[in-house]
């Protein structure tokens, strides 16, 4: 049976360091603040924005949560976000998305200062990815890099598949683990399509799965004492659960995430620690 792979501690490790940082930060009078901006509510959104909430105020952080009417406009989003840029006091700028139709997300985002984008999704930020500078990195495939790197294991020369191409996890993940090294196959719709999910997945030393639907890795297709990080997750029925099938998949794998409670509590931690680490910066 493979050794539970849990973010928990990790999460808490992570708070204590961004904690301490800002306790240094206050003596210099600095309060990092972290500003999340929706456009209209979504009851999907609501775990994620009240665990930022929670978690900064954990920390020592200043936290606003600004919610424009959902038929908000694209330039009046843009001032916002542009005001916001402006702002002194603020070192961090989550746009929450999804966004309501007549709104272009990635336009937006994009508008977000590199030096406050603490999710690491500005072009700049995710350039700087591709050229092994990382400054902001995406929090869950950061997320995942801290927990890889929790087991102790060498990464160097392994063989990782990772499933799914997202611009905010599968995409920066996969050059996360090739600065360390690792050869990397990217999976995706077209590779299910063909037929060659099983054939990949069963390559992996390390497999990472982020798509978004349950039961969709089959656990005998994993290989014997491999790595599994699972980031989907699907409600099926009252019960949250990745797109590992994890019972089959933990009798082979060597560790295993759970979901919820393994790569989950890492993203916000993320978030936290690229928030103070702004603040810092802006402080010089
Ligand atoms: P996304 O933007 O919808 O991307 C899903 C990816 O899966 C796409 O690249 C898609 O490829 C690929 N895909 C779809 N069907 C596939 C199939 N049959 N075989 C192989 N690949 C397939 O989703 P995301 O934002 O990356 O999130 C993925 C999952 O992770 C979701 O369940 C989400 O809730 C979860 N998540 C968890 C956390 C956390 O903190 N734990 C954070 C973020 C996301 P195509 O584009 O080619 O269709």
């Amino acid at each position: 049976m493979a050794q539970l792979l849990e973010g928990k501690l990790i999460a808490e490790r992570l708070r204590n360091e961004a904690a301490a940082e800002a306790a240094e930060l206050k003596k210099s009078g600095v309060v990092p603040k972290l500003v999340a901006v929706q456009a209209g509510e979504n009851p999907a959104s609501a775990v994620y924005l009240k665990s930022q909430k929670n978690q900064c105020a954990k920390v020592g952080l200043d936290y606003e949560l600004r919610t424009c009417p959902a038929d908000i406009g694209q330039a009046e989003l843009a001032a916002e976000i542009e005001r916001l840029n402006q702002d002194r006091s603020v070192n961090g700028i989550i746009l929450q998305m999804p966004l309501p139709g007549q709104l272009d997300g990635r336009k937006l985002q994009a508008a977000i200062l590199p030096e406050k984008d603490v999710e690491g999704i500005t072009p700049a930020n995710l350039g700087r990815l591709v050229l092994a500078k990382p400054r902001f990195v995406p929090c869950t495939a950061a997320g995942v890099m801290e927990l890889l790197k929790s087991t102790g294991d060498n990464l160097y020369g392994k063989e990782a598949v990772v499933v799914g191409h997202s611009e905010i996890v599968g995409k920066p993940l996969a050059l996360l683990l090739l600065a360390e090294f690792v050869t990397v196959s990217v999976c995706h719709i077209a590779t299910g399509e063909r037929g060659h999910l099983a054939d990949h997945v069963g390559r992996a030393e390390i497999l990472v799965v982020a798509v978004g639907k349950a039961g969709l890795i089959k656990g005998e297709w994993i290989q014997k004492g491999a790595t599994v990080i699972d980031v989907g997750i699907n409600r099926v029925g009252d019960k949250l659960v990745g797109d590992v099938e994890f019972e089959a998949a933990a009798e082979r794998a060597a560790r295993i995430t759970p979901v919820p409670g393994g790569v989950g509590p890492l993203t916000v931690a993320m978030l936290i620690r690229n928030t103070v680490l702004a603040a810092r910066a802006a402080l010089g």
